[in-house]
């Protein structure tokens, strides 16, 4: 079978003759994976990092969509032919977040996959049928491949830990992104004003046109001075951080006293200073946030059985891989790119 694989730092090869896996064992589905999407993790794990313990060559991508081709014995739940979405960790199942549904708080989680250990890259995998979310009939799976981590992570941040309410605020950075599209769209959605940035001039109108009320380039524009002149100096009542190092300090200030700031990422630098004196006193909640539940992803899929579909910026093949990862690290995507296997 085909795989793309990683060999070491910057070393992706594309494989014609990958062993196939063996049949699905006891409680298990094989899958022949149809699509992948791609998000900075991807860039994180291409370009190798200190702390992420690995075994290489290892299959590339971290979220994905396909079809079930076999099922193991055990198995009722899931069917020969379904379409599905895989959560990208081999969680445990049976610690007490997993039976509680916070499978991302998982604790004796066994890796990320196409980071710590095997990926989507590849045609055929097996998987446990209690990691695989049934894709609703009217959903694509080249959409369905952006549920695990382009809506579920959004979805998470925004509703279980932010806990947006209808007609709130929010300053979602980097719009034009792929969380940042999802983050417009789930937000518009229960009729927030959504305040956004971009990085460049021509992403105004995209943004806007996906239900942006104001948008700032930060690079011509300081957007914490911005937002807090569009609120008449009230500020936020949540911000969407994903840009690290170099908004943090601006994403507090543009919070109002009590605001709720939730972050996943940090493409811009992990390690930054901060005012306690402002933490405490302006009351600030923060809240880190990582990846998502089954639940969440089941809750994306709904989103988008009913229209909220995710922006795809392209669809691209394998080969094209790296060449996609490059426009991600450019800031040239526009939402999601979607990877057909
Ligand atoms: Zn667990």
């Amino acid at each position: 079978m085909r795989a793309l694989k990683l060999y070491g730092d910057r070393d992706v090869r594309l494989i014609d003759d990958e062993p196939a896996p063996p049949a699905p064992g006891e409680g298990e589905v094989q899958i022949r994976v149809r699509a992948m999407a791609l998000n900075y993790l991807d860039v994180w794990g291409y370009r190798g990092m200190a702390f992420a313990k690995r075994k290489l060559p290892q299959c590339v991508g971290v979220e994905g969509s396909g079809e079930i081709v076999a099922v193991g014995a055990g198995v009722t739940d899931r069917k020969v032919g379904d379409r599905v979405v895989m959560y990208g960790a081999d969680t445990c199942g049976v610690c007490k977040a997993c039976r509680e549904g916070r499978d991302n708080l998982c604790e004796d989680v066994r890796g990320i996959m196409g980071f710590h250990i095997d990926g989507f890259g590849r045609e055929l995998m097996n998987r446990p049928s209690r990691l695989v979310v049934p894709v609703p009939a009217n959903v694509s799976l080249e959409d369905a491949a952006c549920a695990a981590i382009g809506f579920g992570t959004v979805q998470h941040m925004l509703f279980d830990n932010a806990k947006l309410e209808p007609g709130e605020s929010i300053l979602i950075h980097a719009g034009a992104s792929g969380i940042g599209t999802a983050a417009i769209k789930m937000a518009k959605a229960i009729g927030c004003t959504i305040y956004t940035t971009v990085g460049d001039d021509s992403k105004i109108g995209f943004v806007k046109a996906l239900g942006a009320d104001y948008v700032v380039n930060y690079r011509k524009d300081r957007f914490e001075g911005e937002v807090r002149q569009m609120t008449k100096r009230k500020g936020v009542d949540v911000v969407f951080e994903h840009v690290g190092a170099d908004t943090w300090n601006g994403s507090l200030l543009c919070l109002k006293r009590g605001g709720r700031l939730v972050t996943c990422g940090s493409t811009s630098g992990v390690s930054t200073t901060m005012n306690l004196m402002q933490l405490f006193q302006q009351q600030y909640r923060i809240f880190g946030s990582f990846g998502c539940s089954m639940r969440n992803i089941a809750q994306s899929l709904e989103k988008m059985a009913g229209g909220m579909t995710p922006v795809l910026d392209s669809v691209i093949e394998l080969a094209d891989f790296e060449a996609a990862l490059a426009k991600l690290q450019d800031r040239k995507v526009l939402g999601k790119v979607v990877v057909r296997i």
